[in-house]
């Protein structure tokens, strides 16, 4: 059992939460406040116990000046103070004069959110490589050092692993729930279904070969199914392809081929703004792009999930951006939302999805890691927090 924020007396202390305030951002407002609000327990736990506290979390990737000039928390520091109801001092750097007297001059409950973790990665990925200067200089800021980014936790950065190799350290209530809900795929109630969506099979190689061995089902939808469909030699038209996994799809519906299940039609089009039509897998022609799946797929998906007890679903399962092409991930958040089996969303845009369209309360666990919560299901140790202390 790892220790937890709940283990220490932070009464004055300087206590630095790693968090994931990796939100999606456009046009500079917000799109999905879900991972600010899930780390308000830990962060309202710290302060109601007096500590002084010290947010640390990154945003996007940081390769250019333009990319910092995109990436500042500045916007997340508004909306995580109005969600507080509280003052949120903003330090626009990540080390520094300004920064070191602001923590010097911190009373009980007062919180500061630092700037961009990733803005070190301009110079010589320090946070990303685990600078270990840079771990140093941060864990000097505080007294105790909590993780409550799981969605970082496959990870091993400056800001997550450095600073827990220097300071006594614990995970927050976030990570726990992470950990706790997750933990239940570990044994599941059988039959144990798996839905899998997204652009790329490649991203997704390693958790599908762990997962097949584990799971009864696999429903694939998105734009991988194209690939599986084209290695049994379908005509997937102009589809989204990943030619270097066609070998191991192959290998992958030789050996697994009564557990996976691919879609019999999709939405088609010719183009992304084009006239929509549902096609059998038959039916397509060379021009034909899959966006979605179709309707006898969906019919079929709901036959499996109403026979399972447990499902873990990552992946949209089409261009779901796109509201004619939503459908089909819709109907499936739909579906399972009215069943009261064990029902697991992994993070990224399948959590983005349940979210926005409505079913943020219906499941079981919505989880804010997508690769986190993938390299869990796949066996890993999350490097995260290996470094955590046991009790
Ligand atoms: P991933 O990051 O691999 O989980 O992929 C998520 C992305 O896959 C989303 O942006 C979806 O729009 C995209 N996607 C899902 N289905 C399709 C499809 N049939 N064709 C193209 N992109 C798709």
């Amino acid at each position: 059992m790892k220790r937890t924020i709940m283990d220490y007396d932070l009464n004055n202390k300087k206590v630095i939460i790693r968090v994931d305030f990796n939100v999606p951002i456009k046009d500079k407002k917000i799109l999905d406040d879900n991972r600010i609000v899930m780390a308000l327990d830990t962060i309202n736990y710290a302060i109601n116990h007096n500590a002084k506290v010290i947010l640390l979390s990154h945003l996007g990737r940081i390769k250019t000046i333009e990319d910092k000039q995109n990436n500042s928390l500045i916007l997340v520091k508004d909306r995580l103070s109005e969600l507080l109801n509280r003052d949120v001092l903003f330090i626009n750097e990540t080390r520094g004069k300004a920064l070191e007297d602001a923590v010097s001059n911190m009373k009980a409950k007062d919180i500061i959110l630092v700037e961009n973790t990733r803005f070190e990665d301009l110079n010589g990925k320090l946070e990303s490589s685990n600078d270990d200067t840079l771990a140093r200089y941060w864990a000097n800021l505080g007294d105790i050092f909590i993780n409550d980014a799981f969605a970082t936790s496959h990870r091993s950065h400056a800001s997550n692993v450095g600073i827990a190799s220097i300071l006594p350290n614990g995970i927050g209530f976030l990570v726990k729930d992470e950990l706790d809900k997750l933990n239940i795929l570990s044994e599941p109630k059988r039959p144990y279904t798996i839905i899998l969506g997204g652009a790329k099979v490649s991203d997704k190689i390693n958790v599908i070969s762990s997962l097949a061995k584990k799971a009864d089902y696999i429903l694939i939808g998105g734009g991988m199914a194209y690939t599986f469909l084209k290695a049994l030699n379908n005509n997937i038209g102009a589809s989204i392809i990943d030619n270097e996994s066609i070998d191991f799809c192959k290998e992958m519906l030789s050996k697994y081929k009564d557990k996976i299940i691919l879609p019999k039609d999709s939405i088609t089009s010719k183009s992304l703004n084009g006239n929509s039509v549902c096609k059998l897998n038959e039916d397509f022609e060379d021009d034909d792009i899959g966006y979605d799946i179709g309707l006898k797929t969906i019919d079929e998906f709901k036959s499996i999930i109403d026979k399972s007890n447990t499902v873990f679903w990552n992946g949209p399962l089409g261009y779901f951006e796109i509201e004619k092409y939503s459908n089909g991930t819709k109907k499936i958040l739909d579906i399972l939302s009215k069943t009261d089996k064990t029902v697991i969303i992994g993070g990224g845009d399948t959590a983005s999805a349940a979210i926005n369209f409505g079913y943020k309360k219906s499941f079981t666990h919505i989880s804010t890691g997508g690769g986190a919560s993938l390299e869990l299901l796949e066996g890993k140790e999350l490097p995260g927090i290996k470094i955590i202390s046991d009790k």
